[in-house]
């Protein structure tokens, strides 16, 4: 089996984990309602993209509404 010669010094160790610290995320405005959303995704708030509405984001939230409500009259 191999085996490593010696051990990895404190200091290769942090060299090596130098490249792995997270990127702050990039938000870009959403051109219906102004809230700071994910580049090239629909937004989460209206359900809208590229100027059209793509989610139905309120039948959504009724839905789950519905559920909850549905799970707590089975208690
Ligand atoms: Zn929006």
């Amino acid at each position: 089996m191999a085996v490593p010669k010696r051990k990895v010094t404190p200091v290769r160790q942090g060299n090596r984990r130098s490249h792995l610290a997270l990127k702050e995320k990039q938000l870009v405005e959403c051109k219906q309602c102004h809230q700071l959303t994910l580049p090239h995704r629909a937004c989460t708030v209206c359900g809208s993209y590229n100027g059209r509405v793509v989610l139905d984001i309120e039948g959504k939230t009724q839905r789950k509404a519905e559920k909850a409500q549905k799970a707590k009259e089975q208690q």
